[in-house]
């Protein structure tokens, strides 16, 4: 389970916040000035901070100077502010990205996924594997090599980027559909399975056989790639 940081001083957006990411499944250690975000933040190591710029003792922005300066924490700022200077000097500070509030719950959501799926690949994650005459081009979505008529659909894109960022290592069948078609579907596999399937019929030399996408029983898949 993440553990997410909430610095923000006003006690209704961090109730919102609270019940919202709760609901995701995270842990939420909050604070409620710079000042105890920072002792927060070295004392839980959190997977990903939320910091609101308008904070009563110090500017958000010292906060992610500060945190920055020892930890590749991902943050994520949540302000009022909406102007550009305050934008570029949260980002100059080492911020991931910026929501203006009021905010959607929904897009809130969607960064803090993304922001930690990144920081789980590292800034660079493989940009291309090798599947036998297959080369998949995860960055621009192509396939290249033989045979050439091969398309992915969206969702199997997804599928195996996701296994991808992970070549190598087991990735959980839950894990998998959570990150792809959400955290409300975590216990549907079927369209999981189906997805596996057809990724199997376009890219494995036998499908019957899978040499690259591994069915680990009972867990959940494994990417082997070409080296
Ligand atoms: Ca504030």
């Amino acid at each position: 389970m993440h553990l997410i940081l909430v610095a923000e001083d006003e006690p209704a957006i961090r109730d919102v916040l609270r019940v919202l990411l709760a609901a995701e499944h995270f842990r939420v250690v909050e604070a409620e000035s710079a000042g105890r975000a920072a002792i927060e933040a070295r004392s839980h190591k959190p997977d990903l901070m939320i910091v609101d710029l308008g904070l009563p003792d110090r500017d958000g922005v010292d906060l992610i100077r500060e945190v920055r300066s020892w930890s590749p924490v991902p943050i994520i700022v949540l302000s009022a502010r909406t102007n550009e200077a305050d934008k570029i000097a949260a980002l100059d500070a080492g911020a991931d990205d910026y929501v203006t509030k009021p905010f959607a719950a929904r897009e809130l959501l969607a960064r803090v996924r993304a922001a930690l799926r990144r920081s789980a690949t590292g800034a660079a994650p493989a940009a291309t594997i090798t599947l036998g005459r297959i080369v998949v081009d995860l960055a621009r979505r192509e396939l290249h090599g033989t045979p050439a008529d091969i398309h992915l659909t969206p969702l199997e894109y997804r599928v195996l980027e996701n296994l991808a960022r992970n070549a190598g290592s087991i990735v959980k069948q839950a894990r998998l559909v959570r990150e792809v078609w959400g955290p409300g579907q975590a216990n549907d596999t079927r369209a999981l399975r189906v997805c596996i399937r057809n990724l199997r019929q376009k890219l494995e030399p036998d499908p019957k056989r899978p040499k690259y996408l591994v069915t680990e029983l009972g867990l959940g898949y494994r990417l082997r790639p070409d080296p």
